[in-house]
């Protein structure tokens, strides 16, 4: 099978022929559709998350069919549709699993991180943290509900019941969650990048009730913000924008460093919190909430070679909604 492999941090991903996987007992052989890119991917190239497994296969946004399945696989025949989430693997016996905190596991393995993932023709995953894609979405458009949309949800679930909320960085999940939101009922103000003005026009255009710069106080105080950006220096500026009570979820997996801040703005019962990856719960929640609002996923499409193309207009902020490879 072709694969993009990382061999070791900071260099590109390299085109290779590696032999299809087999499956385990309790995985299923996949035969890959898409699978979106996600900014952690990037985290990983860049060596801003250590120990990766390497060689790596990058990717946790999978979207393909069952192939074939191990002699305990139940409930997934071949040829049944599915997808592969940031979630691969949890031990079911800390103190986490028993709390109904699987995303915080201590022994959690990661999609495309700690375990091979979908920028290739195939892979291999735990049938038990597999999900059903909804019918009704092509391929393409599915992938990136599998992190964006997941963990997005999860952050957004964070914020409570509010009316105004924030987004800080308006990339793949911020273009799926105001979908949900404006279908709530709530209003939406997007931040963007200083000068991103197509940015702040695609927000608009998807429902937001306002959009600027992200160093711009908003034109009224906001009930809570969601930070997707990998940028430290939005905490005080996101505290500044909401009221008193107000929710800040950091929802990103890295963040750059947070500078100081006066207590005054965190004062008067603001709460300043972050999200950590997802629990299954999360996924069948959102899977089944999307073709309700119905959430469409805006794509850019770029072949499984042109990863590293993928990677780099992510990185420079030219993706308008997700970046999916599709093989
Ligand atoms: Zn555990
Ligand atoms: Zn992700």
């Amino acid at each position: 099978m072709r694969a993009m492999l990382l061999e070791a941090p900071r260099q590109p991903l390299r085109l290779v022929d590696l032999p299809v996987p087999k499956p385990n007992p309790e995985q299923v052989l996949i035969r890959i559709h898409a699978c979106a890119v996600c900014r952690t991917d990037l985290h990983i190239v860049d060596g801003e998350l250590t120990h990766p497994k390497l060689p790596l296969i990058l990717g946790h946004q999978i979207v393909g069919t069952v192939e074939a399945v191990g002699e305990r696989v139940k409930n997934f025949n071949v040829g049944k549709r599915v997808g592969v989430p940031w979630l691969g693997h949890t031990c079911d016996r800390c103190r986490y699993c028993l709390s109904h905190r699987e995303n915080l596991c201590d022994y959690a393995e990661f999609t495309g991180y700690h375990l091979d993932g979908g920028y290739a023709e195939y892979t291999v995953a735990d049938y038990r943290y597999c999900f059903e894609i909804p019918a009704g979405y092509p391929d393409m458009q599915a992938a990136p509900l599998l992190c964006g949309g997941l963990i997005g949800y999860r952050a957004y679930r964070m914020t409570g019941d509010t009316e105004k909320i924030g987004f800080y960085g308006f990339g793949s999940s911020a273009h799926i969650l105001i979908q949900l939101a404006r279908y709530q009922g709530r209003q939406v103000f997007a931040f963007t990048r200083s000068g991103d003005t197509q940015g702040q026009e695609f927000a608009r255009h998807l429902g937001a009730n306002w959009a600027g710069d992200s160093d711009e106080l908003p034109p009224e105080p906001l009930d809570a913000a969601i930070i997707f950006a990998p940028v430290g220096k939005l905490v005080p500026a996101a505290l500044r924008a909401v009221a008193k009570g107000g929710v800040v979820v950091c929802a990103g997996i890295h963040m750059s460093d947070i500078p100081s801040f006066p207590y005054e703005i965190l004062w008067e019962e603001r709460v300043l919190r972050s999200v950590a990856n997802l629990t299954r719960q999360d996924g069948e929640e959102f899977l089944t909430l999307a073709p309700q609002v119905p959430i469409r996923t805006e794509v850019n499409l770029f072949g499984l070679s042109e990863a590293n193309e993928a990677l780099d207009a992510l990185r420079s902020g030219k993706i308008e909604g997700s970046a999916v490879l599709f093989t």
